[in-house]
């Protein structure tokens, strides 16, 4: 009897974790023979019509302009890692309204319709050209690519697990910066991730930071900008405040290009600036110059 029960109950629990995966079960990923050939878009920055399925195979840059389009999480894993290394972690976790804002729920259940996530976070085990690391991306796509407690959560356990498999962690940030709806617990996020990432590098482990089109708010002041080496993509938009609250409150009108991933360059903010093109065979490089024993 008691048995009967307990099998119910379990396999009860199955259904409902395997309905929740089914839930955030990423679809996210674009696969290029679902995009139609007859299919155009504007660029966002000079306008030029674009084929999307060739932008797609661009990995999103603009053929006309350059410009480095917003690429999803999945698709963005995808022009990095070697084919089918990638094993995603951390999945499952259930963002709740802990200060009780009203409309939250609805917003997060939108972002989850529109960008196919459950969180602004994808992180998990690949390799790249052989090397193992971690990868963690964020996805400006839900909510902006703020962090609430699920994405720092996140972005912490992805720092562990590469503490744990003792590999590199290689991150892309993207963000609005703190999650406004989530208030302190948002920002304590900060706190958590840095202090994670100290152990990390008590722990001799290489950590890459990737600022990618916005890296703002709390993300920019904390582990955006903790990477032992931080790259960026061109015209990236990098900063704490926005232009606008820094030119009224210091009353002056701010350079050209200022919070651009080339102007930070030049600053000495950042290592360097990487067309998309070159950042896998980048990574590369990187992992095998930090690799122990022979190079
Ligand atoms: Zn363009």
């Amino acid at each position: 009897m008691a048995h009967d029960i307990l099998s119910r109950v379990y396999r009860e629990r199955k259904q409902v974790l395997k309905d929740r995966l089914a839930q955030v079960k990423p679809k996210a990923k674009t696969a290029l023979k679902d995009i139609p050939s007859d299919l155009y878009m504007a660029c966002p920055n000079c306008k030029a019509s674009l084929n999307v399925k060739k932008l797609y195979q661009a990995a999103y840059v603009c053929s006309e302009c350059d410009h480095h389009l917003r690429l999803k999480a999945y698709d963005r894993i995808e022009t990095l890692v070697d084919a089918h290394s990638f094993i995603e972690k951390g999945r499952g976790y259930i963002t709740l309204n802990p200060l009780f804002q009203e409309g939250y729920e609805e917003k997060i259940h939108k972002a989850k319709a529109l960008s196919q996530l459950d969180e602004a976070y994808v992180y998990g085990y690949a390799t790249i050209e052989g090397d193992p690391c971690v990868v963690g991306v964020m996805d400006s796509h839900f909510m902006m690519g703020s962090m609430g407690s699920v994405v720092g959560e996140k972005v912490t356990k992805s720092i562990e697990y590469a503490m744990l498999k003792n590999i590199p962690l290689i991150l892309f940030a993207a963000s609005g910066g703190a999650r406004m709806q989530e208030g302190i617990y948002s920002l304590m996020q900060m706190a958590k991730t840095s202090a994670a990432l100290k152990k990390l590098d008590d722990k001799g482990l290489l950590f890459i930071s990737v600022l990618t089109d916005p890296t703002t708010g709390g993300v920019t002041a904390s582990f955006a900008m903790l990477g032992d080496i931080i790259l960026a993509e061109p015209n990236a938009l990098v900063g704490f405040a926005g232009p606008r609250v820094i030119e009224q409150t210091i009353k002056e009108t701010l350079p050209k290009g200022f919070q651009r991933a080339e102007f930070i360059l030049k600053q000495g903010l950042i290592d360097a600036v990487v067309h998309r093109k070159h950042m896998r065979d980048t990574l590369a490089r990187l992992l095998r110059l930090h690799m122990k024993g022979d190079v």
